[in-house]
């Protein structure tokens, strides 16, 4: 039995089945998905990421619009642009892509979205929701993980979950999912820091490991048990000339050594990431749906 929990294999049959649903719309003459991106300034690895997902919106068939804005603009312009999606009754969902120029306050963009179209699910109202266990818009990075966990019919039950990194985006979400009440839930979640002291002990007593820091091999095979389940959300950009573009993607886990020890293991590239991109597309379709139905 493979040890690989393929987040790209996944990925697709989450997109198929989303194109199969917007086929149907097709079919009864009615309108598509519309997903919205607004990206500001020309961040290398943002356009990537906001690129790939406007392409995977075509190949699904959802019509997409990116709007890119100058990195020099001012909060009051961006909230303006904001505001006519909100407005724009055509645009099902969109994301705001981050993170923002220093210059733009995160927290006061995000507050802006209207959370009937906030399919990153980053909007208090949301997040509250979230961890209410009601129904919303879950953050795609952790809807993904927890949609691994889901098609692989691995239960978390009981287990101990070992979260780390704490931000709004990933360790915070994923650490309430997995010990919200239901199937996937039941865990038994420790979110850790920077600040956590004796990092080790808690890893080592781990059933599961979340990895969402942003440094390249940090969690070796000693700091696992045995058996142990290691998702890898890091992606971090490094240089290597041997690379048609100069570098490498590397994430959080010493994939080498730590594979031998695990039972299951997402890769990097090819695990966390695709499934990202897919639930961005199934809550654009989640939006589209509660607004028409
Ligand atoms: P982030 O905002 O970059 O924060 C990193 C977290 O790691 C912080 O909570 C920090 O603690 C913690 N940390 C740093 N050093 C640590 C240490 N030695 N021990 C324990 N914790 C430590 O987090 P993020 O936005 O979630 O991004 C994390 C990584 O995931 C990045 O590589 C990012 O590119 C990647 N990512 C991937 C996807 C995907 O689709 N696969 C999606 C989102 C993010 P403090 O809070 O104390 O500073």
């Amino acid at each position: 039995m493979s040890k690989i929990l393929d987040g790209k294999l996944l990925s697709k049959q989450i997109k198929d089945e989303l194109k199969f649903q917007v086929d149907i719309l097709i079919k009864s003459g009615k309108k598509v998905p519309h997903l919205a991106a607004i990206i500001v300034g020309n961040d290398g690895a943002s356009l990537t990421y906001v690129s790939s997902k406007v392409k995977s919106c075509k190949k699904i068939g959802y019509n997409s619009s990116l709007i890119k804005l100058d990195e020099k603009i001012s909060e009051q312009k961006l909230i303006n642009e904001i505001n006519k999606l909100n407005q724009n009754s055509d645009v099902d969902g969109f994301i705001v892509q981050l993170p923002l120029p220093k210059h733009i306050n995160e927290e006061k963009i995000l507050n802006q979205i209207k959370p009937s179209k906030d399919v990153d699910g980053f909007h208090p109202s949301n997040f509250g929701k979230m961890a209410l266990g009601l129904e919303t818009f879950i953050p795609a990075t952790p809807y993904g993980i927890m949609e691994i966990f889901s098609r692989y019919k691995i239960s978390l039950e009981g287990k101990i979950v070992v979260v780390l990194g704490r931000s709004n985006i990933v360790g915070k979400p994923i650490s309430i999912l997995m010990s919200n009440k239901g199937n996937p839930g039941n865990a038994t979640v420790i979110l850790t820091h920077s600040k956590t002291n004796n990092l080790v002990n808690l890893t080592k007593q781990a059933d599961v490991i979340i990895s969402a820091l942003g440094i390249p091999n940090f969690l070796k095979s000693e700091m696992i048990k045995k058996n142990c389940i290691v998702i890898d959300v890091g992606i971090t950009r490094v240089k290597n000339p041997l690379k048609p573009k100069g570098y490498e993607i590397v994430g959080d886990v010493d994939f080498d050594n730590v594979i031998k020890k695990s039972s299951y293991i997402t890769p990097v590239p090819g695990g966390v990431g695709p499934m990202t991109i897919a639930m961005l597309l199934k809550n654009t379709m989640h939006a589209y749906i509660r607004k028409t139905s």
